[in-house]
C-alpha cells in the first residue's frame, strides 16, 4: 500500500481529495474544525518537504451553485488550523481553477470551490475527474468519510495517476485501525454492537461474526433477541419481522463458537420520556406500559468482565438512549470499561455515528485507541466490502 512517506513532494502539486464537510452556522462560521484538523498532519508533510498543495472537497447537498455552501466560508478557518494563508479559486474547474493551479508556488496551499457545485461530481464523470486530475502531479485521498462513494474526486480520478497516487495520514490511520480489528486482530476479540435496530446492523453482524470471539448486543437491538427467545419485552422498540434472523444469528454464532452477550437486565421506563419513572427489571419480565431504555447494572457487570478480558475492541452504537441523561448511563459506563481496557493495552476502535457522538459527548475520546471519522464508509467496511475510494488507490 503506497503512502504519503513513499514520495517526495518537492516541487511537486499534489491534489488532495479532503473532507471538510464541516458545520456552519447561521453566519456560516466553522463550529467544529475536526476535519480540517484531522487533514493537517497530511498537509504538513507536504509543504514540508517543499511541495505545493490543490485542496478539493464537497460541503453539504447543494443543487447547483448556491453560495451557502459556498467553500469560501471555510478558507479563514482553514488558514487559521493551518498556519498558512489559503488561497481560494472560486471555480473547481475551468480557467479560473487551472490558472489557480499553475500560479501556485512551492509552500502554497489552494482550496478549490464546492466539487458538488457540479453533478459531474457525485456522477463519477470522468470528464470532470480528468479536468481534476490535470491540476496536479500527485493524487492523494485523504477523506475516509466519501471513499465508500464512487465520485469523480475520490475514486475516478485516481485512474489518471496510474503510480503518483496515494493515501493521505488520515485515511492511512482508518485502514490500519480497521485491519487491527478485521484482520490481524489480537484476541481474545470483543465487538460490541448497540443502536436501535437489528435491520441496520445485520450486514455488519454477519460479517464479524468470523472475526471476533464475543459479541455484546445491547441499544434497542436487545429487544428483538429477547422477544424471539420467549421474552415479555413490553412496549419496548422490537422489530417483529427480524425475530427469525435473530435466531439465525445466535444459531450461526454458537455454530462459529462466538459468545454472545445480551442484557439480562435493563433500565425500563413508562415512557419515551427523560422525566418518565423508571425501574430496574429483568429484561425477559418488562411490563406492558413499559419500555427498556437502558441496559442495567447487572448486564453492565457481565459487559465488564468481558471488555476487561478483551485484547480487541470494536464499538459501534450505543447501549441505550444516551441522548437523555437518564438513560445514558449504560453507554457511559461501557465506554468508561472500554477506555480502562485500552488503559491495560487492549487496541480500541470506535466508529459508526451515534457512538463516536457519544464518546466525545462524554470526554472519552482521547482514551480510545481510535475513534473513526468515517460513519457510512466505517459501517460498509464493517460489513465486508471494498470501499471504491480505497480500492482506486491500491490498483
Ligand atoms: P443507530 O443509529 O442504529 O446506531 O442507533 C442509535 C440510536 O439508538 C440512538 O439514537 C439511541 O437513542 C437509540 N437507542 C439505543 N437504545 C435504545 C432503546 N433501548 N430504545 C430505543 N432507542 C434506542
Amino acid at each position: 500500500m503506497k503512502t504519503l512517506q513513499d514520495f517526495n513532494f518537492q516541487a511537486k502539486k499534489a491534489i488532495i481529495r479532503v473532507d471538510f464537510n464541516v458545520p456552519l452556522d447561521e453566519n456560516f462560521k466553522v463550529t467544529d474544525a475536526n476535519r480540517i484538523e484531522a487533514a493537517k498532519p497530511t498537509i504538513d508533510k507536504i509543504l514540508a518537504d517543499g511541495g505545493s498543495i490543490i485542496l478539493m472537497s464537497h460541503l453539504g447537498r447543494p443543487k447547483g451553485k448556491q453560495d451557502q455552501y459556498s467553500l469560501k466560508h471555510i478558507v479563514a478557518k482553514t488558514s487559521e488550523v493551518l498556519g498558512v494563508n489559503v488561497l481560494f479559486a472560486e471555480d473547481c474547474r475551468g480557467e479560473i481553477a487551472q490558472n489557480a493551479a499553475k500560479n501556485l508556488k512551492p509552500g502554497e496551499v489552494l482550496l478549490l470551490e464546492n466539487l458538488r457545485f457540479y453533478a459531474e461530481e457525485e456522477a463519477g464523470d470522468e470528464n470532470f475527474a480528468k479536468e481534476l486530475a490535470s491540476l496536479g502531479d500527485i493524487y492523494v485521498n485523504d477523506a475516509f468519510g466519501t471513499a465508500h462513494r464512487a465520485h469523480a474526486s475520490t475514486t475516478i480520478i485516481a485512474k489518471f495517476f496510474p503510480t503518483s497516487k496515494c493515501f493521505g495520514m488520515l485515511l492511512a490511520k482508518e485502514i490500519e485501525s480497521l485491519n487491527r480489528v478485521l484482520k490481524n486482530s489480537v484476541k481474545p476479540v470483543t465487538a460490541v454492537l448497540g443502536g436501535s435496530k437489528v435491520s441496520s446492523k445485520i450486514t455488519v453482524i454477519e460479517n464479524i461474526l468470523d472475526k471476533v470471539d464475543h459479541m455484546i448486543i445491547g441499544g434497542g437491538m436487545t429487544f428483538t433477541f429477547v422477544k424471539a427467545l420467549g421474552g415479555k419485552i413490553g412496549d419496548s422498540i422490537c422489530e417483529d419481522d427480524k425475530q427469525e434472523l435473530a435466531l439465525e444469528i445466535l444459531r450461526l454464532a454458537k455454530e462459529k463458537n462466538v459468545q454472545i452477550h445480551i442484557p439480562v437486565d435493563v433500565i425500563a421506563a413508562d415512557a419515551f420520556s427523560n422525566d418518565a419513572n423508571t425501574k430496574v427489571v429483568d429484561v425477559r419480565e418488562i411490563p406492558d406500559g413499559w419500555q427498556g431504555l437502558d441496559a442495567g447494572p447487572k448486564s453492565l457487570e457481565n459487559f465488564k468482565k468481558v471488555i476487561m478480558e478483551s485484547k480487541t475492541i470494536l464499538w459501534n452504537g450505543p447501549l441505550g438512549v444516551f441522548e437523555m441523561e437518564n438513560f445514558a448511563k449504560g453507554t457511559i459506563t461501557l465506554g468508561n470499561y472500554i477506555a480502562e481496557s485500552t488503559a491495560n493495552g487492549a487496541f480500541s476502535l470506535v466508529g459508526g455515528g451515534d457512538s463516536v457522538a457519544a464518546v466525545k459527548q462524554f470526554g472519552l475520546e482521547e482514551k480510545m485507541s481510535y475513534v473513526s471519522t468515517g460513519g457510512g464508509a466505517m459501517l460498509e467496511m464493517l460489513e465486508g466490502r471494498d470501499l471504491p475510494g480505497i480500492a482506486a488507490i491500491l490498483n
